[in-house]
């Protein structure tokens, strides 16, 4: 296959442009880098079966050359950034989303939209199976990424629905790992940083609130057997290992062998506004229709993603 990966400098994207080029595919990777990084292709670049785009796949986009599937993971991700990028979030997952259709439909690719556990909202039923239609505050400063999603994935199923054209979406759950940004401000590079230098853990609120983290590896696998299964609605790929962030927090620190402190700050600005209160993925339908469920440990994720920040931070 020949593949399009938007934001394909990203943490998710770099590592499946990854996947792609190992199995034997080609990749084209497009990034606008506003969130995404070089350092994360570098090793691609001169590779015969990757080349890279610098483009804002807002805009209007010109690829050259035949596709067999586009997947879309450009977006800002992280509450910080895009409460920081508001407009741009808005753009990717409206505009963004509309371009990369339409280039898919043009070239008779597949079609693979990063959604999220997001358009769930501030879940009422815990765990979220894919048939919960989610509790969203549109006008808070979330509803930016998790408005411009939900509209994307209505936006997908028109083009499948009007244009017969193949489509996948997947709703990522919390997904760690190497190559995330040490200062992109979510919990996992945060808690890994502060763990390293000795400083508090900083829980926002009271660390009730829960997340199910998943390492990036099962993340790949889960996104890469949709792409080739037949399902046009969308699957939840997330570990169901739930946790409070207090327990993720000591978590951190046990497996770091650090001596940090963990305290309970509420934070001046509007990030934890909204902020969901459970979070966890309701895995049947990736279980059967996919053979799929995570494999690694957060013990052993959370190893290896140390590793990596205890690098950048030396
Ligand atoms: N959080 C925290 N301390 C931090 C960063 C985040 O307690 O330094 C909390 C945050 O309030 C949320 C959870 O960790 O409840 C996960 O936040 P993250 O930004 O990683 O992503 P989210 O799952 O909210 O999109």
């Amino acid at each position: 296959m020949r593949v399009l990966i938007t934001g394909a400098a990203g943490f998710l994207g770099s590592h499946l442009a990854d996947r792609f080029v190992q199995e034997g595919h080609t990749v084209v990777g497009m990034d606008n880098l506003i969130t995404g990084n070089m350092d994360n292709i570098a090793h691609l670049m001169g590779h015969k079966r990757f080349s890279f785009i610098k483009q804002d796949v807002s805009n209007y986009i010109y690829v050259p050359g035949a596709l067999d599937a586009v997947l879309h993971f450009a977006s800002p991700a992280s509450p910080n950034d895009y409460l920081e990028h508001p407009i741009p979030t808005l753009k990717v997952g409206s505009l963004g989303t509309h371009n990369t259709l339409g280039l898919a439909k043009d070239k008779g690719a597949r079609y693979l939209l990063a959604s999220t556990s997001e358009v769930y909202g501030d879940p009422q039923v815990n765990p979220q199976p894919e048939t919960y239609w989610g509790h969203v505050n549109p006008i808070g400063p979330r509803g930016v990424y998790d408005e411009a999603k939900r509209f994307s994935e209505a936006l997908v199923l028109a083009y499948q629905r009007s244009h017969q054209m193949e489509t996948r979406i997947v709703r990522i759950f919390n997904t760690y790992g190497p190559r995330m940004r040490l200062n992109d401000g979510r919990v996992v590079p945060n808690f890994i940083h502060q763990a390293l230098l000795g400083q508090p853990l900083t829980v926002y609120g009271d660390g009730s609130q829960t997340r199910s983290f998943q390492y990036y590896t099962d993340l790949v696998e889960g996104i890469y057997r949709l792409l080739l299964s037949a399902e046009n609605l969308p699957v939840n790929i997330g570990n169901p290992n739930e946790m409070s962030i207090l327990e993720f927090a000591q978590a951190v620190v046990e497996i770091a062998g650090s001596k940090s402190d963990i305290v309970f700050v509420k934070p001046q600005d509007e990030r934890i506004a909204d902020d969901p209160k459970v979070r966890r993925p309701d895995i049947t339908k990736a279980r059967t229709l996919l053979g799929w469920e995570p494999r690694v440990s957060l013990r052993d994720g959370l190893a290896e993603t140390i590793e990596f920040f205890r690098s950048r931070i030396h």
